[in-house]
């Protein structure tokens, strides 16, 4: 049995709790590694090691760190396969969108070779008769990232890079889930240049997550998973005096006028409803076709294209569309949301139940499952599903699907699908979501914007990556400074050697 580490001060580290909890191979449903899961005492020791890696690396020049991000960039291109196969073998999501899950967090770092731009500050000279004022952005010392199953290189990558750019040492606590890729990251920081003990990855559960969020040494907590733990770790950051950013679930809507192109429309869906099993929170759960005839052309684009989709295991080739869900307590949660959608008399066009692989009848797999005439009331609706289920619900009007997505409790992604610029819009600037698709169905924004959602899929201020996490991960000093006059007169005008 392989059993995982934890990274403390540049080693590899055994657990010594004595727990452990299983790391699965979804596919089969046997376990393939056992991760320890860290005590407060182990917590907090990592983070004092940390805490005295930080000031030197604080003080190292923003353009020394900037080239540690360049050399870590070069490596994770170089090690791209390998970092990808250790995504899907414990995830399960096929290698192409393995890769995808390192590409997108490999940007961020790109955007983190820029650091020292990010970091300038302001001045203002004369804000005063003989007076400069000037705000410097510091780092806030010992800060913390704690990351979801369903992104196991992306999100660390989203919380290391900006967060040691600006001169932190973080203590990252990554999904116990799939905890390889992260311990994997921390190597390459490593062989890139970052001194050791400025990133520590600590594996555990609940019990290394409170013991982070009860640490005082700990300046910052930057989160992401499920909205209700998003919900308690932003209060009891927030109550132990920390600066939080929590981002949580999702439901995402997409919006199909009738004038969209429809074929282009099912492509989006099937791509963004069925990719990584669903398990993505930009993933779009919610199809809002307007007027009955545009449902009925969607629904007859819709199964012929999920009916072709091939499920399988990350190893059966490049051509497997998606492959298990995470774990079978997750696949048991998604069948019976699906009875349940039955029951409450959603109209099930596409039925994944039924699914089975054989050779792979231990593994998570999940068929992929279409709902039409889906209501608001439904569980189907108001539950995240996180499953390759994708469900219609029908809108009368635009303004009808503009309030079905407003309403939601959910705000992280939204998209709509029309050839009217001004429809397209109108929706850009009214909806209550934080990151809006036009013709686009998973509007994730390029590392040097941000990503945030709204409403309850995000706790705290500040987007993640971008110019907002060089804010999240800095505080703000500011100088205000005169000079009184006296050097001038007397002094020596000639110019001459310093001495
Ligand atoms: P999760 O909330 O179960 O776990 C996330 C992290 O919190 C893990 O590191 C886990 O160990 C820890 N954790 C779990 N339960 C805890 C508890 N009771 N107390 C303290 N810590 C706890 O989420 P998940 O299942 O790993 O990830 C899927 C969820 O993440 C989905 O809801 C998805 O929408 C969301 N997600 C959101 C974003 C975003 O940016 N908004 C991105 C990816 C995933």
């Amino acid at each position: 049995m392989n059993e995982l580490t934890h990274w403390i001060n540049g080693k590899h580290v055994k657990g010594t709790s004595g727990r452990f909890s299983d790391v699965m191979n979804p596919a089969t449903g046997e376990v393939q590694a056992k991760v320890p899961l860290a005590t407060v005492a182990e917590l907090d020791a990592a983070v004092a090691e940390a805490a005295k890696a930080q000031p030197a690396w604080g003080a190292t020049n923003p353009q020394r760190r900037a080239r540690v991000m360049m050399k870590f960039a070069a490596l994770i291109n170089e090690h791209m396969d390998e970092l990808a196969e250790l995504v899907s073998r414990e995830h399960g999501k096929t290698l192409p969108d393995g890769r995808g899950d390192v590409q997108r967090g490999l940007e961020v770092i790109e955007v983190c070779m820029g650091a020292p731009h990010m970091l300038k500050g302001e001045y203002m000279n004369d804000g005063g008769p003989g007076i400069d004022l000037y705000a410097m952005r510091q780092p806030l010392g010992v800060v913390a990232g704690i990351t979801p199953f369903n992104f196991p290189a992306m999100i660390p990558l989203w919380k290391m890079g900006p967060a040691l750019a600006s001169g932190n040492a973080m203590v990252l606590k990554p999904s116990e889930r799939c905890p390889s890729t992260a311990l994997r990251l921390a190597e390459l920081l490593q062989e890139a240049g970052l001194p050791d003990g400025v990133l520590q990855v600590v594996n555990g559960d609940k019990e290394a997550v409170d013991a982070i969020l009860d640490n005082d040494t700990v300046q910052a907590v930057g989160f992401v998973g499920s909205t209700p733990i998003a919900q308690y770790i932003y209060g009891r950051a927030c109550s132990n005096g920390k600066r939080a950013q929590c981002f949580g679930g999702a439901k995402n809507h997409m919006i199909i006028m009738p004038d969209a192109d429809m074929d282009k429309a099912a492509d989006a869906l099937v791509g963004a409803g069925f990719g990584a099993a669903g398990e993505r929170c930009m993933a779009i759960s919610v199809a809002v076709p307007v007027g009955e005839k545009t449902a009925d052309a969607l629904i007859e684009r819709l199964v012929p294209r999920i009916e072709k989709l091939k499920v399988g295991p990350y190893t059966a080739g490049e051509d497997v569309d998606y492959g298990p869900v995470i774990t079978s307590q997750a696949e048991q949660r998604i069948r019976g949301l699906i009875e349940s959608g039955v029951k409450q008399g959603a109209e099930l066009v596409v039925d994944g139940r039924g699914f089975k692989l054989q050779g792979y009848e231990n593994g998570y797999f999940v068929g992929p499952s279409l709902f039409d005439r889906v209501t608001p009331e439904m569980d189907i609706y108001k539950e995240e599903i996180f499953g390759p289920v994708l469900s219609q619900v029908r809108a009368g009007s635009y303004e009808e699907a503009l309030k079905l997505t407003m309403d939601n409790p959910y705000g992280n992604g939204t998209s709509i699908f029309t050839a009217d610029g001004d429809t397209a819009r109108d929706f850009a600037n009214r909806v209550n979501v934080g990151m809006v698709g036009i013709n686009f169905p998973i509007p994730v924004p390029l590392s040097y914007f941000s990503f945030g959602g709204w409403k309850k899929s995000a706790f705290g201020d500040l987007n993640q990556y971008g110019p907002d996490a060089f804010k999240f991960y800095t505080k703000t000093k500011t100088v205000t400074a005169r000079w009184f006059s006296g050097i001038k007169e007397g002094g020596e005008f000639a110019f001459k050697a310093m001495d």
